[in-house]
């Protein structure tokens, strides 16, 4: 995400490393730099300009500091600037006082509407609540069906009327047609009330481009539903057109948040940049696959420091303590550093690194790894798969006690995990080394349960 924009702009800055001070020169020709990385990234002209104009503002009056060279000072000030268009604070979904919260989803066709009902739905499951799913979107075909697979996935209850027939079944007593999407919203609203769901989420239907019918639509469901929150979903890859369409979607129907969808396709930023800016509206949510668990609350900080390549490493810490058991964890620690740690420990470890997504995914969000792009995309998953297989290949006690694996147990493993005898050679000598490095290392650190390194 954002990869071109973040190669960017720390070429950008890396030119003022090593300076002293900085002259007028060398800002302007920072800001030059920039101001051609947010241009090509996609960011409305309007938001460019103020933002350049901004951080010149405030380089010129940067004061030699101890705790920061002038080139770090620059380096802070277009970070902060950065987490500022993004939105400043992280805005969170705001919930009704009386449920049940009304969530309606607005955005062209294609914006990534009804997978978002469904993500936002796991999302909030999660969080116990209990959100129904309401899908108003009659007018693509298999609209409903979607929304239905989702809402399932989702764990979540959908309201739907059944397609060609009216809500309410053959006599419809309700009165409803299943053309009506306002009408399909108010039951929704009512069957929330009635079987006690706490939150509401409006699926709305999208055209490919902007319509009056469609904003006329749209608008008409929210006068009937009276949302909490009205939140525009925005597809990041369409580039210059989301200013447009954000435009249109304020004036023709209003919002009270941003959703952006397909960051994962999204190397430039532009839509993300500017939206907030151009529409004054936060945004709440970022959607990074077709997968339900692809979807975060969005954090204009921990943005803006991925954008500068200085990693994600807030959103690192908080997979990991998603994942990991402390006690676990502290557990682990002590035997590392008492040089005790054992294959099986090993492989929970591992097992709980992995759960949180694919290991490159993982480096990504650290510092630097801009710059280790080509290096991550070759972390080999089959590899560690191997070296799984091979622990597993193990009895209780040679994961225990690794030293008692001598050549006949080698070979019994080798030929029970499917791989050759070198590869267990080599996971057991290195799986010493590293006991052996790990414990040197944390001793050094002065960790729990260390001792000082032998020399
Ligand atoms: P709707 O017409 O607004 O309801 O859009 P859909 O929810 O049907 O999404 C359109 C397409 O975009 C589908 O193929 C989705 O799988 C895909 N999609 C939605 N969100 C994302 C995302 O964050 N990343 C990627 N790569 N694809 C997405």
């Amino acid at each position: 995400m954002f990869e071109s924009l973040s190669d960017r702009l720390t070429g950008a800055l890396k030119d003022l490393r090593g300076k002293g001070r900085l002259s007028g020169a060398d800002i302007d020709a920072t800001c030059r730099e920039i101001r051609l990385a947010l241009l090509e990234a996609d960011v409305a002209l309007p938001v460019v300009r103020a933002f350049i104009a901004r951080i010149k503002e405030r380089a010129k009056g940067v004061e030699v500091s101890a705790a920061l060279n002038p080139a770090q000072q620059v380096v802070k000030i277009v970070n902060e600037e950065l987490v500022g268009i993004l939105g400043g604070e992280t805005r969170r979904l705001a919930f009704a006082k009386t449920p049940p919260t009304v969530i309606m989803l607005a955005g062209l066709q294609g914006s990534g509407k009804t997978t978002l009902a469904g993500k936002l739905a796991k999302w909030l499951r999660d969080q116990g609540h209990t959100p129904l799913l309401v899908a108003c979107d009659l007018q693509r075909p298999g609209a409903v069906t979607q929304l239905q697979i989702v809402g399932e996935r989702a764990g979540a209850a959908v309201f739907a009327p059944h397609p060609g027939t009216s809500i309410g079944g053959g006599d419809n007593p309700l009165g409803i047609t299943a053309a009506d999407p306002v009408e399909v919203a108010r039951s929704g609203i009512d069957e929330a009330r009635t079987k006690q769901y706490d939150v509401v989420i409006v699926d709305t239907a999208g055209r490919l481009g902007i319509d009056a019918d469609l904003m006329a639509q749209a608008a008409g469901i929210r006068d009937a539903v009276d949302p909490d929150e009205t939140l525009f979903v925005l597809d990041a890859m369409i580039g210059q057109d989301a200013v447009s369409t954000a435009e249109a979607f304020r004036e023709g129907v209003g919002f009270t948040g941003v959703v952006l969808t397909k960051l994962d396709g999204d190397a430039r930023g532009g839509a993300a940049l500017s939206v907030r800016e151009v529409t004054g509206q936060p945004i709440l949510f970022a959607s990074t696959g077709e997968k339900l668990e692809d979807f975060d609350v969005f954090h204009p900080d921990r943005m803006a420091s991925r954008i500068l390549g200085m990693g994600d490493v807030l959103s690192l810490i908080e997979a990991a303590e998603q994942h990991f058991d402390a006690e676990q964890a502290e557990a682990t620690a002590q035997k590392i550093g008492s040089g005790q740690l054992t294959l099986e420990d090993f492989l929970e470890q591992m097992m709980a690194v992995r759960k949180m997504g694919p290991i490159g995914n993982l480096l990504g969000m650290l510092p630097g790894a801009g710059q280790m792009k080509d290096a991550l995309a070759n972390v080999d998953e089959k590899q560690l798969d191997r070296v799984q297989a091979i622990i597993r290949g193990m009895t209780p006690a040679e994961r225990e006690d690794p030293k008692i694996i001598n050549a006949s147990r080698r070979l019994r493993i080798a030929n029970g995990s499917g791989v050759k005898v070198s590869d267990v050679n080599q996971l057991v000598d290195r799986f010493f080394e590293a006991r052996k490095m790990m414990a040197a290392m944390a001793g050094r650190m002065g960790m729990p349960g260390s001792r000082k390194p032998q020399r």
